[in-house]
């Protein structure tokens, strides 16, 4: 079967909501025991009255059966009487139907509810008859019939069998259950001259068979008496129409009658010792069925009411959570939509309550790293902010700082003009002297820009190679110590005696050492204390340039090796240039030759800064200082 199309209309399970995913396992578990146990308790009810339809047909059969047998006993005894009525042979011998009617009377008086009374000549023929229509009625006499025809007068005829045969007959439109007897004339055998026949309305027979049930509250059962050839021949109530089993034993058959179903029970009918047809007894089968069809509708009425119940508390439930969850959900979106201030509310204890409370925290938490990042942002912001304001500050400096050597340099040479012009050789000396400061002077600074650009953009060029430290420093000792003497100051250095080689671009490192010792000259007033000490700390080695100087403020911090910051304050001694380019460039180049560069100061009681570098693998040689 393609069950394709029916598909196309079903929803997909997954496409379900939650409310029905919950509960369509339940409502099919459901349906699935409801229906499994209404079928096995149906089945079993049903077999229980059936057993019991069985056994009150059982009954019914048989009363009905011994009902029969009553009547058959009584039309026994009254075609014996009427056979062996003393002087009835003589009569019929001679034919004398008056007599054989007086005879018959008094049968009649005794036998008062007979139908059929006769006596026939040996051909069969009534010699005279006794007829009632109704057992109330009064008996008509007649005479002449043909019995002879009727296979149980035929069999008790003279010389035909001359036996007591029992039987249905024929009697106008009514069929009569009939026994017929010979009439004897012998005194010790029997010698046959007639016959004697007695019979009664079958269709009473079947009532009387049927019994009296209304004092017991029950269905009366309906009874049907066959022939031998199948044919009905009396029935009260619905007689069954299918055909007569021909059996010798009960047989139950399930009847359709009038759109009622029917329980038969057949059983063969016999009379005077023969097989005279069947006997029929039927009960309706709803009466049986009808408690176990009545616990099977009650059943079915459970089950559905246990559907409906579930529907109606899972709709509650499911109400109830998506209550929750709806809210749930609400939080959720507007935290999405940048509302980090919204919450949902936590009305329960349970697992959704513990979930509103994540959600919760997850929001605060969320907000409070969102607020973090914009106080971050905020910061940053006004850093580049200053960054840019101390660049412009710088441009403005460093154009002051180039304006004043190339003024010099121009007023100078204006003046050289006007003295080569006037011939004053001495003076022209000093000038041009001053001239080639202060171009040295522009010099440097253009060249520190030059270096720090080169710096800022990664285009520093180191070559790293073991360095001897002592070595280094025999070749800078003589500019350190003319510098500090030009500044009036003293200068101590030392250098441990086992020095390993370092990691280091030996041209740069000069560079480094002597910016620092610069920049000590430079702060520290005349008559200061200048010191470079280098010696092995830490697996690393350490070049430290101390002074006696002003100091560097705690609160400045890294921000000294910033490009183009300068301490607000802070003068050089002797009015030499400025440019807050040295630090920043020194740091640059410390690090790339992969040392480290920090400082210590105090307030007022000078600097040291200090230069850390890797050491080779390769030992050095000893030397002393
Ligand atoms: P510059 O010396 O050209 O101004 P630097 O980068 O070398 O630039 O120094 C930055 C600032 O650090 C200086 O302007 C100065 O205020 C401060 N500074 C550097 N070295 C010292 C020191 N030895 N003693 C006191 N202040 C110093």
């Amino acid at each position: 079967m393609n069950l394709a199309p029916f598909q196309r209309h079903l929803p997909r399970f997954s496409d379900l909501p939650l409310f029905w995913k919950l509960l369509v396992p339940f409502l099919v578990l459901i349906l699935v025991v409801g229906a499994a146990s209404t079928y096995l308790i149906v089945r079993e009810l049903s077999s229980k009255a059936r057993v019991e339809m069985n056994q009150e047909l059982l009954r019914h059969s048989l009363d009905a059966g011994s009902r029969i047998h009553d009547r058959e006993l009584y039309l026994l005894e009254s075609v014996n009487f009427a056979a062996n009525l003393h002087g009835m042979a003589d009569a019929v011998k001679a034919k004398n139907a008056g007599e054989a009617a007086r005879l018959l009377r008094s049968v009649l008086a005794l036998k008062t509810d007979l139908h059929l009374l006769a006596v026939t000549l040996p051909d069969g023929r009534s010699l005279v008859e006794f007829v009632r229509a109704t057992s109330d009625d009064a008996a008509s006499e007649g005479s002449g019939t043909a019995w002879g025809d009727t296979p149980i007068v035929a069999g008790s005829l003279p010389g035909k069998g001359e036996q007591k045969i029992a039987g249905f007959v024929q009697l106008g439109d009514r069929k009569l259950l009939a026994i017929a007897a010979p009439i004897c004339s012998g005194a010790k055998e029997c010698a046959s001259v007639g016959s004697a026949l007695v019979g009664f309305d079958v269709g009473l027979i079947a009532s009387e068979a049927g019994g009296d049930t209304s004092a017991e509250k029950k269905p009366t059962p309906a009874v049907s008496i066959y022939d031998e050839a199948g044919d009905l021949v009396a029935a009260t109530g619905k007689a069954p129409t299918g055909r007569v089993p021909a059996a010798t034993d009960l047989v139950r058959r399930t009847e359709q009658l009038a759109g009622r179903e029917f329980f038969t029970l057949y059983s063969p009918l016999e009379l005077q010792g023969r097989r005279a047809g069947m006997l029929a007894v039927s009960l309706p089968a709803e009466s049986a069925l009808r408690l176990a069809r009545g616990a099977g509708l009650r059943l079915a009425l459970v089950v559905f009411l246990g559907m409906a119940g579930v529907v109606a508390v899972g709709a509650l439930l499911s109400r109830y959570v998506l209550a929750h969850i709806r809210s749930l959900v609400e939080t959720s979106r507007s935290l999405g939509q940048g509302d980090l201030a919204a919450r949902t509310p936590v009305v329960a204890g349970d697992e959704l309550g513990e979930l509103a409370e994540v959600l919760n925290q997850m929001a605060y938490e969320l907000q409070a790293s969102h607020e973090t990042l914009e106080m971050r942002v905020e910061e940053r912001t006004s850093e580049v902010r200053r960054l840019l304001q101390e660049r412009t500050d710088f441009f403005a400096g460093i154009s002051h700082e180039l304006k004043t050597p190339i003024a010099v340099i121009l007023n100078q040479a204006r003046m050289l003009l006007s003295s080569i012009k006037s011939n004053r050789k001495r003076m022209d000396a000093e000038r041009v002297e001053m001239i080639l400061q202060s171009a040295d002077q522009l010099l440097a600074r253009v060249n520190d820009i030059l270096e720090f650009a080169r710096a800022e953009s990664g285009r520093i060029e180191v070559t790293v190679s073991d360095v001897a430290v002592p070595e280094l420093f025999d070749e800078i000792r003589p500019t350190i110590h003319g510098l500090a003497s030009a500044g009036g100051h003293t200068v101590e250095t030392e250098l441990a005696i086992e020095l390993p080689l370092v990691r280091a671009d030996a041209s740069r490192l000069k560079d480094v050492v002597m910016n620092l010792v610069d920049n000590a000259v430079k702060y520290t007033p005349t008559g200061g204390k200048i010191g470079v000490f280098v010696a092995a700390h830490n697996g690393k080695v350490e070049l430290s340039i101390t002074d006696s100087g002003p100091g560097i403020p705690a609160e400045v911090g890294n921000r000294i090796f910033e490009p183009f910051y300068r301490v607000p304050g802070t003068q050089t001694q002797r009015g030499q240039a400025s440019s807050g380019l040295g630090l920043a460039l020194t740091k640059r180049l410390v690090e790339a030759q992969g040392g480290k560069i920090s400082f210590e100061s105090r307030r007022g009681r000078g600097t040291t800064f200090t230069v850390s570098l890797r050491p080779s693998r390769t030992k050095a040689r000893g030397r002393k200082t």
